[in-house]
């Protein structure tokens, strides 16, 4: 049999792996077992299951793809503290995602897409097109790939930014599958809170976000308080404009009670002078919130500049003196590609097994 026409285990709630396994004929605790042994355990394949008699461990191996990822190049930066993994999937697309260290975390930064619909004019996953959605089977297994690699070291994964390559919005149920599955307490066990979500701004999926209620933070990639600005480099907003996602977003924290954070990705001399500052701060007046800027990183096909330290510094000055908290974010992974809006495909295919 083609072991890839199996499903894969990843993307199956707990409740699908307990009715899969009653339909094999195995008692209900196996169900749980095998759960544990995937996200507690971090085991990859079927013979880790030391727990489960050798019949069984065939006919879950026979039942289940523990892996769909051809694990492709892994990159270190020079500091050591960023790392990226390309992964090629099944049908020869391929994602990357990224491992951040800091000092007592370890951070995560995931893909829900191969590609990215939105062609937001600074990003190289916008640069590359749409290729397709990833399964939220998909989306776990770039965590556990992380997870196994940090425990060989006794860490562990403390935070995951849903902020690699593609729109999660675009991607909504897959994506909230994908947290629902890390964030079970019977399985990955990641609180709500360690997650943080960064959308274009699709205004219905924020809106539906918010009616669920979740801890899950938020995050918008705004780049310009003003339509014409804001249009230039995000293509969506055309759809979705400022009158509309500002309420949006008014609106989610209301609904949930959570501070919402806007990010700012500052290009010398198109959004970074101190005019846009206020502007931004007028734009967002009242919102409980937290503007995060990071000087805008080199991609192929944008000609546009990050600003310097000191136009961050005084970006953020006129926010503080608006009453509105800024942090500058620190570039990570220049060095290897694996910046903000930096994730690309250009690696060659795997050989053909
Ligand atoms: N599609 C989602 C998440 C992916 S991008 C979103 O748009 O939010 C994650 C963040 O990186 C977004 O804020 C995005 O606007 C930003 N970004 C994209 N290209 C960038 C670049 N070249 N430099 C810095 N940040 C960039």
């Amino acid at each position: 049999m083609n072991k890839n026409s199996l499903p894969l285990v990843y993307d199956q709630s707990q409740q699908q792996v307990a009715e899969t396994m009653k339909a094999i004929g195995q008692p209900a605790y196996r169900a749980k077992q095998l759960w544990q042994g995937i996200y507690q355990n971090l085991w990859s394949n079927p013979s880790d299951f030391s727990n489960f008699p050798a019949g069984l461990r065939d006919q879950i191996g026979s039942t289940y793809r523990f892996g769909s990822f051809t694990i492709g190049t892994r990159q270190v930066s020079r500091d050591q503290q960023t790392v990226k993994t390309l992964f090629h999937l099944p049908d020869g697309k391929a994602i990357e995602a990224v491992l951040m260290r800091y000092e007592h975390r370890q951070t995560l930064c995931i893909s829900t897409q191969a590609g990215c619909a939105m062609n937001c004019v600074f990003c190289a996953t916008g640069q590359m097109g749409f290729k397709r959605h990833l399964t939220s089977g998909e989306i776990v297994e770039q965590v556990l790939y992380y997870a196994r690699l940090l425990k060989e070291e006794g860490k562990e994964v403390t935070n995951i930014v849903i902020m690699g390559m593609g729109e999660p919005f675009h991607n909504y149920n897959a994506t909230l599958e994908a947290i629902d599955r890390l964030n079970d307490p019977d399985g990955f066990n990641l609180g709500a809170r360690r997650f943080t979500i960064s959308t274009v701004g699709l205004v219905p999926a924020i809106q539906r976000f918010s009616n669920e209620k979740r801890q899950v933070n938020l995050a918008i990639s705004l780049h310009a308080a003003n339509d014409d600005l804001r249009s230039s480099l995000l293509p969506i907003n055309k759809t979705y404009p400022l009158s509309e996602l500002i309420p949006a977003c008014r609106e989610y924290v209301e609904k949930t009670g959570r501070r919402i954070t806007f990010e700012w990705a500052l290009i010398n001399g198109v959004n970074d002078r101190i005019e846009d500052a206020s502007q931004l701060a007028r734009l967002i007046r009242g919102i409980i919130c937290h503007v995060n800027v990071i000087s805008l990183n080199p991609t192929r096909a944008y000609q546009g500049v990050g600003s310097s330290a000191e136009n961050a510094r005084a970006f953020c000055d006129e926010l503080t003196k608006h009453h509105i908290p800024c942090t500058i974010r620190l570039r990570r992974g220049i060095d290897i590609q694996a910046g903000c809006g930096q994730l690309a495909i250009k690696a060659p295919p795997p050989p053909m097994l």
